[in-house]
Order: C-alpha cells, then sequence, then structure tokens
C-alpha cells in the first residue's frame, strides 16, 4: 500500500500548512485501513488567511476581461478529461462510489468548465430604452466580491466545479471547504486551477471542521457571498450567520424526492427508473428516489416486481404518509412505496413534505405529465424518468427546504448567484434631466 500523502491547504498561491499545524487522515471508506492522505486541520486563522489573500487578489482578477478569465476555466476542462480516469479512481477510493459513477462526477466538472468558458463572451446584460430623450440605459453584470463555498461530500468534484467555475467567469475570488471526508477531489480542481495559471489569492483552499472553518466563513465580513450545499439542519446554521452580516447566501439542501406511478405506467421503465433513482450512488444523492407513489390499480404488481429486482436490497413498503421514514431524507439505499388512488391524491402525497427538490411522474397520458409538470411542487420534475440524472446546463436547485430560491449546476442561472447586476445610465443631453418629473 502507498505511504499516504500530505495534502495542505492552498492560500495565496501557496501550498501551506494551517496555523495549528495539525492534521486530520482522510481514510477510504470501503477499506479503513487504507489513509488515503493527511489533510490540513484548519480554523479560523487559517480562514483570516485565505480570505485576506481573496480580497487582495480580487482588486486584479476582476479587471481580467472575463473572456480572458474563461480561456483558463476552458483549460480546466482541457486538463480535467485527460486525467478523467485518474481523478475517478482516486475519488473512488476517497468516498467509495463506483468508478462509473465517479467517472460520472469527473465529467459533470468538465461539462461544468466547458459550459461556462462559453459564458466568458456572453454574460449578458441588457438595454432598453431611456422614458427621456438623449439618455441610453444599460445594465451589466459586476463580480459579488470574495466568494465562500461549502461543499459536501457525495459529488466531491462535480459541486465544488459548479460553484467554483461559475464563480471565477463572474470576477470573483474564492475560499473553498470542501466536507472532511471527502477533500481529495476538490483538492484536484483546485491544482488544476494553479496549473492553467489562475493567478495566486484568486482561489484558496482550507480544509477542516465545519465549525472550525465553515463557521468562520460564513461569519467573515471579508466575504460577499456564500454559496452551500449540503443538509438542510446545517444551512439553517449558514443562513443565519449570513443574515447577521448581510451576505448573500445561495443554499442547495437535502430532498424526500417522489416518484409518481400511474396506472397506465410503463411499469418496467418505472421499475428501472425506481431502481436507479433509489439505490444508484446508494441513495445518498440529493436528488435519490425516496417516496414512491403508485396508483392503487398498479400497487401490488409494482411492487412485486420491485421486490424482485431488488431482492438482495431492503425495502420499505406499506409505508403511510405521516411515518418518519415518509418524512424525512435518509440519504442511504433506502426507499418507502405509498399507495394513491388518483393523479391528486398522488400529487397531494408528493407534496404533502418539508423538501421540494426533485419529482419525477411515470404515465404515457400528456395530459396528465403535463398537471404533474405545473402541480409538483418541486424545482426539478421529471417525465418517465427518474428523479436523478441532472444535465450541468440546467437550472439545479429546489424549493422549501431544498432551497432558497437560488439555481446553481452550470446554467446560466449560475451567473445570477455570482454577479451583481450595474445599471449604467449615460445622460448626453447636456442638461439636467429627471425622470418622472419632466416628462409627467
Ligand atoms: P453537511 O450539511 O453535513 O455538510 C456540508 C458542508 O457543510 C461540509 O463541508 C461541512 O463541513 C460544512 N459544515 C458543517 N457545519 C457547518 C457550519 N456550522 N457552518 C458552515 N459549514 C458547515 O452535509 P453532508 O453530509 O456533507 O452532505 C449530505 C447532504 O447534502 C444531504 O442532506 C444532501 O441532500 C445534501 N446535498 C444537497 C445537494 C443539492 O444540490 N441540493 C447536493 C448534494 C448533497
Amino acid at each position: 500500500m502507498a505511504e499516504p500523502k500530505s495534502y495542505r491547504n492552498f492560500i495565496d498561491g501557496e501550498w501551506v500548512e494551517c496555523a495549528a499545524r495539525e492534521t486530520f487522515e482522510d481514510r477510504n471508506p470501503a477499506d479503513r485501513s487504507e489513509v488515503i492522505g493527511t489533510f490540513q486541520r484548519s480554523s479560523q486563522a487559517d480562514v483570516e488567511a485565505a480570505v485576506e489573500a481573496a480580497r487582495r487578489a480580487h482588486r486584479r482578477w476582476r479587471q481580467v476581461p472575463a473572456p480572458k478569465r474563461a480561456e483558463s476555466l476552458f483549460r480546466m476542462g482541457e486538463i480535467l478529461l485527460k486525467r478523467k480516469e485518474e481523478y475517478a479512481r482516486e475519488m473512488t477510493r476517497d468516498m467509495g462510489k463506483t468508478l462509473k459513477e465517479a467517472r460520472g462526477d469527473v465529467q459533470e466538472a468538465i461539462d461544468v468548465c466547458y459550459y461556462i468558458a462559453g459564458e466568458g463572451r456572453r454574460m449578458f446584460g441588457f438595454t432598453t430604452p431611456s422614458e427621456l430623450p438623449n439618455k441610453s440605459c444599460s445594465s451589466l453584470r459586476m463580480p459579488v466580491g470574495v466568494c465562500g463555498l461549502i461543499t459536501p461530500w457525495n459529488f466531491p468534484m462535480a459541486i465544488p466545479s459548479w460553484k467554483l467555475i461559475p464563480a471565477l467567469v463572474c470576477g470573483n475570488t474564492v475560499v473553498i471547504k470542501p466536507a472532511s471526508d471527502a477533500p481529495l477531489s476538490c483538492y484536484h480542481l483546485v491544482k488544476v486551477c494553479q496549473e492553467v495559471g489562475i493567478p495566486r489569492g484568486v482561489v484558496n483552499y482550507v480544509t477542516g471542521g465545519g465549525e472550525a472553518v465553515g463557521a468562520p466563513l460564513t461569519r467573515h465580513p471579508g466575504v460577499s457571498l456564500v454559496s452551500f450545499t449540503g443538509s438542510s439542519e446545517t444551512s439553517r446554521q449558514v443562513n443565519l450567520a449570513c443574515a447577521d452580516s448581510y451576505k448573500r447566501v445561495s443554499l442547495e439542501m437535502g430532498g424526500k424526492n417522489a416518484m409518481i406511478v400511474l396506472d397506465d405506467a410503463r411499469l418496467d421503465l418505472a421499475v428501472d427508473g425506481a431502481l436507479w433513482g433509489a439505490f444508484a450512488t446508494t441513495g445518498q444523492r440529493c436528488t435519490a428516489t425516496s417516496r414512491i407513489i403508485v396508483h392503487k390499480k398498479v400497487h401490488k404488481e409494482f411492487v412485486d416486481r420491485l421486490v424482485e429486482r431488488a431482492s438482495v436490497l431492503k425495502v420499505f413498503a406499506g409505508v403511510t404518509r405521516a411515518m418518519r421514514i415518509a418524512r424525512e431524507e435518509i440519504f442511504g439505499p433506502v426507499v418507502c412505496i405509498l399507495a394513491a388512488d388518483s393523479l391528486d391524491d398522488a400529487l397531494e402525497i408528493a407534496n404533502d413534505t418539508l423538501y421540494g427538490l426533485s419529482s419525477s411522474i411515470y404515465t404515457q397520458d400528456l395530459n396528465k405529465a403535463f398537471v404533474a409538470v405545473r402541480e409538483l411542487e418541486t424545482g426539478i420534475t421529471y417525465v418517465n424518468s427518474s428523479t436523478i440524472g441532472a444535465e450541468t446546463h440546467l437550472p439545479f436547485g429546489g424549493t422549501r427546504r431544498s432551497g432558497n430560491g437560488h439555481r446553481e449546476g452550470a446554467a446560466h442561472t449560475a451567473i445570477e448567484v455570482f454577479s451583481e447586476w450595474k445599471t449604467v445610465y449615460v445622460d448626453y443631453s447636456g442638461k439636467l434631466q429627471k425622470a418622472q418629473i419632466d416628462n409627467n
């Protein structure tokens, strides 16, 4: 077995030990005797150094033309593509998802780099006529400042990339704190930033616990925006900390995602979708299928088929909506099945949750599908497909306790999160003109 490597923080363009010179071990979850590496057990002092570096770098990085910033991000995509296999294998050791899924995780980061690189030449603002003569009105996107990025362990490269890459193209600088259970893939991403020549201080990487590193980042007055993905419970603390210092905060949280199977559904497809949605990544996806609501006419047949296919796994049937298992996120390979009398009943059960991330419906009736798309109170809805499998160029996020109204992923909506609008009025009339007053 290879000697465990020692990984450092990346602050102001240097790989450094944390102030306390303490480390923690990152172990392979499939073989706890394998230490993958030691990472810095950082604290507030390291957060402060990283934020200070990011603040200094912001003055210069914001002046780099966005198409130039984007060229570096495109090159990141090229390097990630070249190293996809290597990084996927390391990810599997680091956090335990299968190699096939780890490849998908790295691919997501590649897709984000390529898509967002295009934004460097778009990032559209708009122009509009003025109500006054000889005056122009337009709007531009400006960077927000220093962004604190806090990420979970289950998509250890994809989720950091959703935040890091759009933040950079918009001209922000960042301090990123990955989950302590899986900090290695984010380390690789940051290494690639360095390799493509992103200037010192623009990207800072600080490892350590949520209380020790995440919390000081959310409270730091030099941080203008916090983008957080994790559980709803932690999100609440992040939200409160950000409120105290008036930070912009984007929260991507958990889910209790429902799949509806109507009596006209293709059951073979629905069973495939249920197995994939509930048990892929051992159910450790925020969009994992957690409740399956089946029309009573096909309930027995669906359960029989699902149980047969999942016989090696544990499946909970006969659940009622009041049970804890039907209400709280489990974040594991567990799914419960509820019976419904009709589409309306199924929709009511599906919406009877504190969460609102993803949902799906299986039906051959187009009218019912469109009703469900309209009525399901989630940020994402699939028709005749499982609740998982988002594509990076579409908005990703949820309602209620699954999100706070922002949409990340890499869609243009991520640009909304990481930029501020600046409205520009140019009066070339040569006289004082007063809006709302001169023309009325
Ligand atoms: P978690 O909430 O335990 O941790 C997330 C991150 O927050 C970690 O980096 C952690 O160290 C940090 N943290 C902990 N306490 C903090 C504090 N007080 N202040 C600031 N940061 C703090 O979540 P997890 O177990 O890593 O991930 C699983 C959860 O993430 C599930 O609920 C899942 O649904 C959710 N998730 C959501 C999405 C999404 O896009 N909606 C995607 C993936 C995972």
